[in-house]
């Protein structure tokens, strides 16, 4: 009688895990992924030959053929483009220098942030006034601010030690702070780039401006050269800023998202998406940001393909164009979803940068938040821990609406904005291990999440 049960448990399980022992799984994951060096020559190839691909750029168009075809070497059953309409916006020349009496013209480092305006080719010279916040800005009104150049300075709040909770308390400033400054009669606004790092790289990224408010020029300042421009100011009652930023605002254009899919054996209705987003800054190689986040979603294909992993539900890989301006990929891929009536299942982003695998997060409760918990024994051997409550990604964030549960890859991110939106964002600040064990680490969920559900 046990016996009979026995079996039968054991017979469950095998059906259930297609027959095979998860922990071997995810073994042969981890250990093919760790010894394969095709995600970092894909990662090389991302950075160094298409870096700055900004969408509408050539080098986003190189981006998607050459993830394209790395996608159906990893074994799609097929790959697609799918048309996406993305802004256009092109960085011009750039300078910034500052007069402040007895301390003379001193320069100071600066990247114009996207969708911002144009100045003149000689530049605009005016007074610079200081504020913490948009609050402040507001609180000194009009007069005071028309015909200035407005300096946001509020630096990130270095104690908070999840750094996307910094990040995410200062960049009001970048991304409102302009339209705000221009509601006033501003002629330009400065922003202190949002990373914890002291050091004199520029953050761009981009800023919108609300419906009628005129577009001004606006630049992101390195950290050093923000608090140079604070200290002057407190030492001077003028400071003049001379700043040239000759970038435009082009008719809009469009490229594509590349998808690519394995079509499942029992449920190939029910899809699972793995995706990162193509797009960079134009002036980095968005190794980070986003690139590494791309070759380890290609790595889940790669990987179950290599390894015979035939997945039940359809596993869909995303290269997500135009996360970085205004988010059309993954709007775009969500509303063909809707049209085609598709069933999502699940979503998954890495967007966070590539550094050593952590967990990740399920914007889930309950039971079923417990169930997507509990698969963390099975990553024990791997030291990848945390199982949390709250995750996902601005790219698969329209999927939620369908039903897919939303999931985050969480990486180590002490050091991600060291890097996020510079030039530091160079494929040498990657390390290939840590890049490896969180393509097995997705891999290895996708795959968990497959086979028992939630
Ligand atoms: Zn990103």
């Amino acid at each position: 009688m046990y016996r009979i049960l026995f079996f039968t448990l054991i017979a469950a399980f095998a059906a259930e895990s297609g027959g095979q022992d998860p922990e071997k799984v995810l073994r042969s994951i981890f250990e093919n992924a760790l010894t394969d060096t095709s995600a970092y020559s894909h990662l090389r190839y991302l950075c160094k030959e298409t870096k700055g691909r900004i969408p509408g750029s050539e080098q986003a168009e190189k981006a998607v053929m050459y993830t394209f075809k790395a996608l159906v070497s990893a074994g799609a059953d097929n790959v697609q483009l799918q048309r996406v309409p993305v802004p256009s916006w092109k960085r011009g020349r750039e300078f910034c220098e500052i007069n402040s009496g007895n301390s003379g013209r001193e320069r100071l480092n600066i990247s114009a942030l996207g969708l911002s305006e144009g100045t003149p080719e000689n530049g605009i010279r005016a007074e610079v006034i200081e504020v913490k916040s948009i609050e402040q800005l507001r609180s000194l009104g009009e007069n005071a601010v028309r015909g200035k150049i407005v300096f946001f300075s509020r630096p990130v709040d270095n104690t908070l030690i999840n750094t996307f909770s910094g990040y995410g308390g200062a960049v009001d400033q970048r991304i409102s702070g302009p339209s705000e400054a221009s509601r006033l009669g501003a002629a330009a606004a400065v922003v202190r780039s949002a990373t914890q790092f002291n050091h004199d790289f520029p953050h761009t990224g981009v800023t919108r401006f609300g419906e009628g408010v005129k577009k001004i020029p606006a630049v992101a300042v390195s950290p050093l050269g923000a608090e140079l421009l604070s200290r002057r100011i407190r030492e001077n009652i003028n400071v003049e800023m001379t700043l040239i930023s000759t970038c435009s605002n082009l008719p809009d254009a469009f490229s594509y998202n590349v998808v690519a899919e394995l079509r499942g054996y029992e449920k190939a209705g029910e899809i699972i998406t793995v995706g990162a987003h193509l797009d960079s800054w134009d002036i980095t190689e968005g190794a980070h940001d986003d690139a590494g986040g791309c070759v380890q979603a290609i790595e889940t294909i790669r990987l179950f393909k290599t390894l015979g992993i035939r997945p039940r539900r359809t596993v869909r890989v995303v290269m997500f164009m135009n996360e970085e301006i205004s988010g059309t990929g993954g709007r775009v891929y969500a509303d063909q979803a809707a049209l085609k009536g598709e069933l999502h299942y699940a979503a998954l982003e890495s967007d966070r940068g590539v550094m050593s695998p952590r967990g990740f997060g399920f914007d889930a409760e309950g039971e079923r938040l417990k169930n997507l918990q509990s698969l963390s024994k099975w990553f024990e051997p791997y030291n990848i821990r945390d199982f949390e409550r709250g995750g996902g990604g601005s790219d698969i964030a329209p999927l939620k609406a369908l039903g897919a549960l939303q999931i985050g890859y969480m990486p180590d991110v002490q050091r991600y904005f060291e890097y996020h939106h510079s030039s530091n964002d160079t494929f040498e600040k990657v390390n290939p291990r840590e890049l490896q064990m969180g393509s097995a680490a997705i891999a290895s969920l996708i795959y968990l999440i497959d086979i028992f559900g939630f």
